[in-house]
């Protein structure tokens, strides 16, 4: 199973793969996938793509270009360690609460709060 698939809604991320590379952002959708394999995520403010939309006055759209998110694949992000601030690979531990959360496997922090 791919680490990357333990990305929730929230995280902060880091982009590994095409033009937006290196960037940061929040996981703003989480885009399950059918067949089960890899989700796909749309980041905020990375990965923006045009649309050219046309004016619509009966639904008040002004038509114009409009920038949007496009999803990213699982393997092109990695989860950004919110104790460390580096790009980490997930964990998994149990507290002594019992409660299971997910940790950073560079620090050892614990990523849900
Ligand atoms: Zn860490």
């Amino acid at each position: 199973m791919s680490t990357t698939m333990r990305i929730k809604k929230g995280d902060l991320v880091q982009v590994l793969a095409g033009k937006d590379r290196g960037k940061r952002g929040r996981i703003l959708k989480v885009l399950a996938s059918k067949k089960g394999g890899a989700p796909r995520f749309i980041v905020e403010g990375v990965n923006l793509i045009k649309r050219h939309t046309k004016p619509n006055p009966g639904k008040n759209i002004k038509g114009g270009v409009v920038q949007r998110e496009a999803s990213l694949h699982a393997s092109n992000v990695q989860l950004v360690c919110p104790e460390c601030g580096a790009k980490t690979r997930i964990g998994h531990k149990v507290l002594s609460d019992g409660r299971k959360v997910r940790v950073c496997r560079k620090c050892e922090g614990v990523v849900d709060k």
